[in-house]
């Protein structure tokens, strides 16, 4: 039997591009550990501990958390288990400084083939999208109000379909933070586009078309 390959995939693009939805998507499918750096941080900060509080500061008012924090939690993740045969990125590298040392790390290195994929969708949709969307604070699920509606309502409130908590806006979903999400993705993690254009491993999907295209797409681009 030839050894299984070690893939690196990364997901790039605005917040609302719809980064989890096909990183989830992909994970499924090729059985592959789905690293989001904002669900870890969520998680710690839910856990309350003191990198949950130090990470909040910046994560309610639509900030980077600072390099050395993401580091720390995504170095650790990789030496779990379930990384052995690559990792799907969802938000993370972030900015140049983040993907210069991303591309420096053992681990990148030692993968058999590295994918970047620039979900892209333009600023009034990321907008009408951020706004719909609803989060499940217990279990991360995701839901938008417009093309992923949660199936029940209780009381006024939607509830999450898989575990059943009571679904919020995320602090960093409310329409004056998307605006500064958006002013911090064109400054520090557009330019991270052309350097992943320049490591020659950069694709670009529509991320205005349905999730099974955008999905159909990814899939044709890894040739899975
Ligand atoms: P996300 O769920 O990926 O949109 O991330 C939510 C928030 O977590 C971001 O707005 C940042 O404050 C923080 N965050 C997530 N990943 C990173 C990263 N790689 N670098 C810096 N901050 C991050």
């Amino acid at each position: 039997m030839t050894p299984r390959k070690s893939s690196v995939i990364i997901f790039l693009g605005p917040p609302g591009a719809g980064k989890g939805t096909q990183a989830k998507m992909v994970a499924k499918k090729l059985d592959l550990p789905h690293i989001s750096t904002g669900d870890i941080l969520r998680n710690a900060i839910n856990n309350g501990s003191d990198l949950g509080k130090e990470a909040q500061q910046f994560m309610d008012k639509g900030e980077l958390v600072p390099d050395n924090i993401i580091f720390a939690i995504t170095e650790e993740r990789l030496q779990q288990p379930d990384c052995t045969h690559g990792a799907i990125f969802d938000g993370f590298p972030r900015n140049i400084a983040q993907a210069k040392e991303f591309m420096n790390l053992d681990y990148i290195n030692k993968a058999d083939e590295s994918f970047a994929i620039l979900i892209d969708l333009a600023n009034d949709k990321v907008i009408e999208r951020i706004s719909n969307r609803r989060s499940c604070p217990n279990c991360n699920s995701v839901y938008n109000l417009i093309n992923k509606k949660p199936k029940k309502k209780v009381d006024g409130h939607y509830i999450c379909d898989n575990c059943g908590s009571e679904l919020v806006i995320r602090e960093d979903d409310k329409v004056e933070t998307i605006k500064n999400r958006l002013s911090v993705y064109e400054k520090s993690t557009a330019p991270i586009i052309n350097f992943f254009k320049n490591e020659s491993i950069l694709n670009t999907v529509d991320g205005a078309q349905s999730v099974e295209k955008i999905n159909s797409e990814i899939m044709h681009i890894l040739d899975k």
